[in-house]
């Protein structure tokens, strides 16, 4: 049997990590087996899904690699194929028309209250067959059986028991002629033969309902595997209200979507003591078996380690990719220095994040007038202006620019002087890169250029003058 999964969110916000993981359990379940990976958008609430929502989502999935071989489906272009099957479900008996008024339902509800119980249609549409004019106004309820109870054991959950009579006569239609969610899901479920439903925890209590109508239909039961919760480092459910991260907000903070998947598909999954996990490694040990019950609590310093990780061990060149599209945001004119590659070499091991490299990178493209205060405090005072001005002066004797010969100049200069290395490379490092922070001095001020250099340690020799 061929194992086929789908990911089926509702456009009505983003793609939160946690939906992300979803994904990726899905997905690499039908990578693992060569099955099948759908993707489904559940936009049957038409108030609250919107397009742009739906866009967010697939950027999301298409930044994080995770391609689906069939859909996107929508559920609302499927409506005529949800009536038919209602109106078949009305001839055979698994479902009925219910024309209770809404005040007797209120009523019914306020009763339950009252005692203290759930509140629960009480079928009596069901039972009393009253003739109504065919343009009454009504909804349309699933039959769910009065007796007995719905057992499925659940992949990541074990053994789960839901009883009958808990459960409502579902409405299926509702009366402006709209098939519900969960009825919806049932028949894509079926249509597209999923094998295997993977979704969060907040499903559960879906299931029992889903499997009752799918019995009805005479349809195959999927597997289930109910994926815990994630929690933000307050204890909250993974939200938006709750300032929680979509997908393609980390991309715009510098994450690689290696570091993403990495890092989400060991958030409830484990495999041994291995933390670091790349795409095929994934794909050949992810199954079901090793997912925790427990929530996962979201976790920024890991999931910057593992950021990290990824700036230093991937390709240079496969990281340029990405690094470009932060330096293009940042605006700077790549032309005016070293190539992408150049900056990952001298950068990698100090960013956490690419978008941190593109912002360290900038005194390599463009000039600036500004320092920073802390270190123009404590490196650009006067005593400051004799290192700079001899290190100038060797600098603009150098003839074959290199970062060797830099060197050498930068210890001649600190001999000549008489003082620790650092009185000459800090004041030189504030002057080229406007900042207390780079790499190596010596091959920083290589890339940056031997005139573009010059030019700056004048302004801050211009800028101690002022002071003095
Ligand atoms: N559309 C649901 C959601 O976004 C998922 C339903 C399912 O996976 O069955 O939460």
């Amino acid at each position: 049997m061929k194992i086929k999964t789908r990911f089926a969110p509702s456009p009505t916000g983003y793609l939160h990590l946690g939906g992300a993981r979803t994904a990726l359990y899905s997905w690499l379940l039908a990578r693992h087996n060569n099955g099948e990976f759908i993707l489904r958008i559940e936009d049957t609430d038409l108030k609250r899904s919107t397009k742009e929502a739906v866009q967010v989502i697939i950027d999301g999935m298409r930044w994080l690699n995770l391609d689906w071989d069939k859909g996107p489906y929508y559920q609302t272009e499927r409506f005529d194929r949800y009536n038919d099957i209602i109106n078949h479900m009305l001839k055979q008996g698994t479902a009925y028309k219910c024309y209770c008024s809404k005040e007797r339902l209120d009523s019914l509800r306020q009763i339950s209250m009252a005692k203290g119980i759930k509140p629960k249609y009480d079928g009596y549409c069901r039972d009393n067959h009253l003739h109504h004019s065919p343009h009454e106004p009504h909804v349309v309820r699933f039959l769910n059986p009065r007796e007995g109870s719905v057992i499925f054991i659940d992949k990541i959950r074990g053994y789960i028991e839901f009883s009958n009579q808990e459960l409502d006569d579902l409405i299926i239609r509702r009366t402006d002629s709209s098939p519900t969610y969960n009825f919806c899901v049932v028949i894509d479920d079926w249509d597209m033969e999923i094998t295997h439903v993977i979704r969060g925890e907040d499903h559960l209590n879906n299931t029992p309902r889903q499997i009752n109508i799918l019995k009805a239909l005479g349809a195959p039961i999927p597997e289930y595997a109910h994926v815990s919760m994630i929690l933000n480092n307050h204890g909250q459910k993974l939200s938006k209200r709750h300032g929680t991260s979509g997908v393609i907000e980390y991309r715009n903070k510098g994450y690689l979507p290696e570091a993403i998947l990495n890092y989400i598909v060991r958030m409830g999954w484990s495999y041994g003591d291995q933390e670091i996990f790349s795409i095929d490694e994934m794909k050949n040990f992810f199954t079901l078996d090793n997912i925790s019950k427990s929530a996962s609590i979201l976790n920024t310093k890991k999931l910057q380690w593992l950021n990290q990780y990824y700036i230093k061990h991937m390709s240079p060149k496969y990281i340029s990719i990405h690094l470009a599209w932060h330096i293009c945001n940042a605006g700077y004119n790549t032309n005016n220095g070293p190539n992408l590659l150049d900056i990952i070499q001298i950068l990698a091991g100090r960013c956490n994040t690419l978008k941190e490299m593109a912002e360290q990178a900038h005194y390599f493209y463009e000039d600036f007038t500004e320092f920073e205060t802390e270190a123009v405090k404590k490196y650009l005072s006067p005593i400051a202006y004799k290192p700079l001005e001899i290190i100038s002066e060797k600098l603009a004797s150098i003839v074959d620019w290199t970062v060797k010969n830099i060197s050498n100049e930068i210890k001649s200069a600190a001999n000549y002087l008489n003082v620790k290395i650092s009185e000459v490379s800090m004041p030189l490092r504030v002057a080229v890169t406007g900042t207390s922070k780079s790499s190596g001095i010596d091959i920083t001020i290589y890339y940056i250029g031997q005139q573009r250099s010059l030019k700056r340690i004048n302004a801050a020799l211009a800028l101690i003058t002022k002071h003095i």
